[in-house]
């Protein structure tokens, strides 16, 4: 699937994917002013224009924007080089919202009413280690 940042400067190339997931951690919401809505796919991300400008946010992972428009292009997680990338770059796809993670950081002002399997950052980190052990 292909999707592209604001102003077209960046455009993003990735297998396509129908598997939506939504984190409500407190940086994923800083970063991007809400909870942030979110596809893995995986290591096969190609940008084609410009080069996005790499933010590294924690020890694992780095996130990504477009220096001309501000677009967050993904958050990349270093030791399984994941990228796993906004769903409002891909604006012809329709997916299916499945998980909820950090679901112990959301803020009270909003909830949402879609039926999914919802995570705490403590589930979301033990999941992850068996993973890769
Ligand atoms: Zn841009
Ligand atoms: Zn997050």
């Amino acid at each position: 699937m292909k999707g592209k940042c604001l102003c077209g400067n960046i455009e993003v190339t990735t297998p396509d994917q129908k598997e939506l997931g939504l984190c409500h951690c407190s940086m994923c919401r800083r970063w991007s002013g809400g909870p942030l809505f979110a596809v893995h796919c995986g290591a096969n991300v190609t940008f084609t224009g410009s080069d996005p400008v790499r933010y590294q946010s924690s020890e694992w992972a780095e996130r990504g924007f477009c220096a001309n428009c501000g677009t967050h292009l993904f958050y990349h997680l270093l030791p399984s080089n994941e990228y796993i990338l906004p769903a409002g770059l891909f604006q012809d796809q329709d997916f299916h919202l499945s998980n909820e993670i950090f679901i112990d950081e959301k803020p009270n002002y909003y909830e949402l009413s879609n039926k999914t399997k919802k995570l705490t950052g403590q589930q979301v980190f033990e999941q992850y280690n068996s993973d890769n052990e």
